[in-house]
Parts: C-alpha cells; structure tokens; sequence
C-alpha cells in the first residue's frame, strides 16, 4: 500500500476503531487499489479516496413495537447511505441481534463496489436493526416491521434509495414493509423494494439469484481452469436462501454440495442435498425459525452431524462459505488448504478475515471474493426494479439469462482489471479495482461533494 492509501486507512482506523469490521473492509479494498492510484494521480489530488470511505449520509431511528403479552420494546434502525454516484442507493436490510453501525457500514462500504461491478445503475446502501427475529410471532413481526417502516418512509423511494432483504430479512418481512410504506405514501410504488412476492411485483428468479449467480460465476473460474462442475464437491455454510440457490444450480449442473452449517454445528452429507426434497427441506427448515442444521441430520439417512464445528476442513473440490462475516478465520484457512481444496469461493459478505484469505491466496489456492459472487442478488433487484419501472413482468427464462450474462461479465470485467494492472489472475484484486473504477470515473464527473 502506497503512502496515500496507507494515510486514508489510518485514518480510518483512528475513527473508526470501534467499528472492526468497517476497518476491515476498507482495509481489504483499499489494499488493491494500489497501482490504479499510482496511475491516476488526479485522484489523490482531490484526496478521492477519503470521499470513497465516508458515508453520504447515515442515520439512526427508533423503533418501537409491543410484543404479543402487551410488553413494549425499543429497537435502533439504521440506513447507511454509503455512496450514490451511479444510481439511487441499494441494498438490503438486516435485522439480527448483533446488527450495529460498524456492521451497517462494512455492509454498505462492500455494497457499493458489489453494486458498481453490476454494472446496473445502482448505488450503495444497506440499513438494519438490532432487533432479534428469532422466537418471534408473525403478528410480532408484522408490528415491528411496521414500526420500522414508519420511520423510514419518508427517506427512501424508487429513484431515492431502495431496500431489499438480507439476514433476517426475507419474502415475509419485505411484504409487511410493502405494506405499510404504501399505506404511507398512498401510492404503488412497488419500486422501493426489491425481493417482493411476485403477485405484488417481484421478480422471478429473485429468491435463486444469489446462489445461481454464484454458480455462473464458479462456472466460469472453472471454465479458466479447463474443468466443469460435473462431479464436483462443494463445502457449504448456512442453509439460508444463498445456499439454498447454490445447492439448487449445483444439484442441476452435475456437482453436489456435501456440507451446510448452522449456529449448532454442520452436517456432512456424503451423498449430497441434490434431490428435490432435500433441497425443499432447506426452505422448512429456515421458515421454522428453530435455526438449527440439526435437523437436516435428523430428516435424512447417512447424514452425519457435527455439533459446534465447521466445515472447514472437509475433503471438497470446492469451499463456497455462504453463512456470515468472518466465518472462516486463520486456523480454517489452514484446515482448508490440509483437506486440498482448489477452489476459494467467497459467496457471504466478508467472510473471510482478511488474514485468512491473504493465506489462502499465499496457498496458491483459486480465490473469488464475494462482492463479485454474489452480486446476482443484487443485480436481479436491479432486474426487479426495471420491471417495476417499466410495469413489466419478465419471464423466469429472461431473468436467468440477463443474471447468468451479468455474472459472465462481472467475472470478465474482473479478470481484465487485474490484467491491466499486472496483477496477473488475481480475481480479489480484479474485483475490487473494478468495482472502483466506475464509481471513481462518475464521482469524478460529479464535482466534490
Ligand atoms: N442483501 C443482499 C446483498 O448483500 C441483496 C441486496 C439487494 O438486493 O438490494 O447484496
């Protein structure tokens, strides 16, 4: 890292010392970037970089609801604004417990650059709450969800900024925030959102993308390595929608995924979740809310569970960690790198510490990062709000077709960014610096501000 870059992430880190995660992202990011600002003096002249790390604007709310015995609770919402250059601010909402402003912000940071390899006019955004879902009643979230949107509506809008899912955020949760913004606004303004139910404006395929689109794009990394998917073993986390969408593609293109993870542990599936009702099950499990991978164990024969550990380390073609941040730390990374894994596909946000995955790279293993695996969720918003602005419906056929071309894409774009700057095959770097370019090249266009 070059003297300016290494003076912007000091920075950084004086202020945001509290917030590790936001650090860290930059940190990651900004270590790329190197030979692009080496290039371009005329963005340290307007010192562009700390512009790039500063949140537009960002704002805190409370939220308050009554629970199903009368008691009253309060909740903080957040939305980071984080950049809005190419588009109206985009992004999803988390609502977990350990949700605050250094997670909000790591989110909207990566979103941006995620967001501008799409190469859709979307900017970036995330927003959430510190509200727990779990245990809670539909008529509790239902209340809470209204709350939220009550103090959010006046904010966004479908040329201002649009939200969508994230953890604790699904096809239930986007409906009652629907709902109460178009009892607000007294409009159909089914723009504001994206990952609705398709009755109401929501796209085909939405609810697949992230995992599909992380398919294509390992599709195409294999591609470069003169190998397909037929055959393949993929290690899983979560069994959330991501990995639901991974398993789904994989089981179709011939792979199979052989391990999922929950907070309890993971279960080793030796013969794959590639048949229609283990792949349904994922979904049953997640509406249950027991938020337990148990389960799977126990539904299925030859399953083997794991309590408290992780996959990392299982014998696998393929890693694709598709639970959370930071789930893969140094001492999995080495566990990788033992079991001979090949293939390092990043699909979660940040899941990687940023020591682990510097290793894995190190380790000559092939590294894809998740702000280009898993931008096909985003992209199909981005495909969703097209359809709402035109009152259109796209077929499933159409909007699979538009993803896999811009999962193609956003694997060319970064291989070719990484070319120019003579980072070799280096698909992090590439990833990265891409993103930047035309979220720099619009800013610069735009004047200070
Ligand atoms: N939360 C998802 C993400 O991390 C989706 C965001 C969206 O569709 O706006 O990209």
């Amino acid at each position: 890292m070059n003297a300016y870059l290494a003076s912007v992430l000091e920075n950084v880190k004086s202020k945001h010392g509290n917030e590790p995660e936001f650090v860290q992202t930059v940190e990651e990011v900004l270590s790329s970037l190197e030979p692009v600002i080496e290039k371009h003096p005329e963005y340290e002249k307007v010192d562009l970089l700390t512009r790039m790390v500063e949140p537009e604007r960002m704002f805190t709310f409370r939220v308050t609801w009554e629970d199903d015995n009368g008691n009253w609770h309060t909740n903080t919402g957040w939305r980071c604004q984080f950049n809005g250059a190419i588009g109206p601010y985009k992004g999803g909402l988390r609502f977990q417990s350990n949700v605050y402003p250094g997670i909000i912000k790591f989110l909207g940071f990566e979103q941006t650059f995620k967001n501008s390899l799409t190469g859709l006019p979307i900017g970036g955004g995330k927003g959430g709450s510190d509200f727990d879902p779990a245990g809670k009643s539909d008529a509790e979230i239902l209340r809470f969800c209204q709350s939220f949107m009550q103090a959010l509506y006046r904010y966004i809008g479908p040329d201002v900024d649009v939200p969508a899912g994230d953890m604790g955020v699904g096809a239930r949760e986007i409906g009652y925030l629907y709902g109460e913004y178009r009892r607000l606004k007294g409009a159909f303004e089914n723009g504001v959102l994206t990952g609705k139910g398709f009755s109401y404006g929501g796209s085909l395929i939405r609810p697949e993308a992230t995992g599909y689109g992380a398919v294509y794009y390992l599709e195409n990394v294999l591609r470069h390595e003169g190998e397909t998917l037929v055959d393949k073993t993929i290690a899983c986390a979560g069994f959330g929608n991501v990995t639901w969408g991974i398993c789904k593609k994989a089981a179709e293109l011939g792979a199979k995924v052989v391990t999922l993870s929950g907070p309890d542990g993971y279960v080793y599936d030796p013969e794959g979740v590639i048949t229609e009702e283990k792949i349904a099950y994922l979904l049953e499990m997640r509406a249950s809310g027991r938020n337990r991978v148990q389960d799977y164990a126990d539904n299925f024969p030859n399953v083997e569970f794991f309590p408290g550990e992780k996959p990392w380390g299982v014998k696998v073609d393929i890693c694709m960690p598709s639970a959370m941040q930071n789930d893969v730390h140094m001492e999995h990374a080495k566990k990788i790198s033992q079991a001979g894994v090949k293939y390092y596909i990043e699909v979660a946000n940040m899941p990687t510490t940023n020591d682990a995955l510097k290793y894995l790279m190190d380790c000559g293993m092939i590294v894809a990062p998740s702000k280009a695996v898993n931008a096909g969720g985003v992209a199909t918003s981005a495909l969703e709000m097209a359809q709402n602005s035109e009152r259109l419906v796209w077929t499933a056929e159409e909007v699979d077709r538009q993803l896999k071309q811009i999962m193609d894409t956003i694997y060319s774009m970064s291989v070719e960014a990484a070319e120019k700057y003579g980072l070799d095959y280096n698909l992090v770097a590439g990833a990265n610096i891409a993103g930047f370019q035309r979220v720099a090249d619009a800013m610069m266009a735009q004047g200070p501000f």
